[in-house]
């Protein structure tokens, strides 16, 4: 396959500094156990991401932020630009997780700047998109996804879509335990390879990887990442456990 093969861990606001460098070295010494078509990405939060690099900086997995700024630099007290999280050695930011947009009212126009921020300064942003309950219910889940995508990443060029992950997250079945099924999953990420297929061709959708994200777990992932269009996994709560992580790495 010519996509890449991910599985990303989303820390969020989980961990004390020892913590999170007990899980980061864990989740090194049992990389190795892997296949080597699968990249490991780590996301803690941001104060610990300069030391969890250093411990990293030798290995294959990869360090990133749970968000960046939509602005470069300036009086934005408690904000953490995109090229701050570069120069402590972030690769990637996730960015409209669904915490995020309901937390801190983060909407297109904002990801759009966001989004801005982390290309100019070489970071691959990790997008993600998915409905509400209600909408589901509504049937209206991909009527919301296409919107969300219509707003932000449909608006990059060509060469800009390609550096760019989405991670599909249904809400509902985020940190709730309540997973979407494997038909559920494959579903929407074949409709969003679809939708790419149209914007940008063949062959940007087919080198796009497309996460699925939402309480995934090792008893479960397996048959979330068999389906042709699910290329790895959003990993919440079960990438604080460094055996559990591995363990849905090893699903593929
Ligand atoms: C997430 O927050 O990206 C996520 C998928 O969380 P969880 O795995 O805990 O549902």
């Amino acid at each position: 396959m010519m996509r890449k093969q991910i599985v990303a861990g989303n820390w969020k606001m989980n961990t004390n500094y020892p913590e999170a460098l007990d899980l980061v070295t864990n989740i090194l010494n049992e990389s190795k156990n892997i296949p080597d078509q699968v990249a490991l990405y780590v996301a803690p939060p941001f104060v610990y991401l300069s030391d969890v690099y250093k411990i990293l900086k030798d290995s294959a997995v990869k360090v990133g932020g749970q968000n960046c700024s939509w602005e470069k630099s300036g009086a934005y007290t408690g904000e953490i630009s995109a090229s701050m999280l570069k120069s402590v050695g972030c690769s990637f930011v996730i960015l409209g997780h669904s915490e995020r947009r309901k937390h801190f009212n983060e909407d297109g126009t904002i990801l759009s700047k966001k989004i801005e921020q982390a290309l100019e300064n070489h970071l691959q942003p990790v997008f993600c998109c998915g409905e509400q309950l209600d909408e589901r219910e509504a049937g209206k889940q991909k009527e919301v996804v296409e919107n969300q995508l219509e707003e932000v990443v449909f608006l990059l060029s060509k060469e800009q879509f390609q550096k760019i992950i989405i991670a599909y997250e249904p809400v509902w079945a985020i940190g709730t335990g309540r997973t979407a099924s494997p038909e559920q999953a494959q579903e929407m990420h074949a409709f969003i390879r679809k939708l790419v297929t149209n914007k940008y061709g063949d062959d940007v959708a087919k080198g796009l990887s497309i996460l699925y994200g939402g309480s995934c777990k090792p008893a479960n992932a397996m048959e979330l990442f068999a389906q042709e269009d699910v290329d790895g996994g959003l990993i919440g709560g079960a990438s604080l456990k460094a055996d559990d992580f591995i363990a849905i790495a090893r699903s593929f």
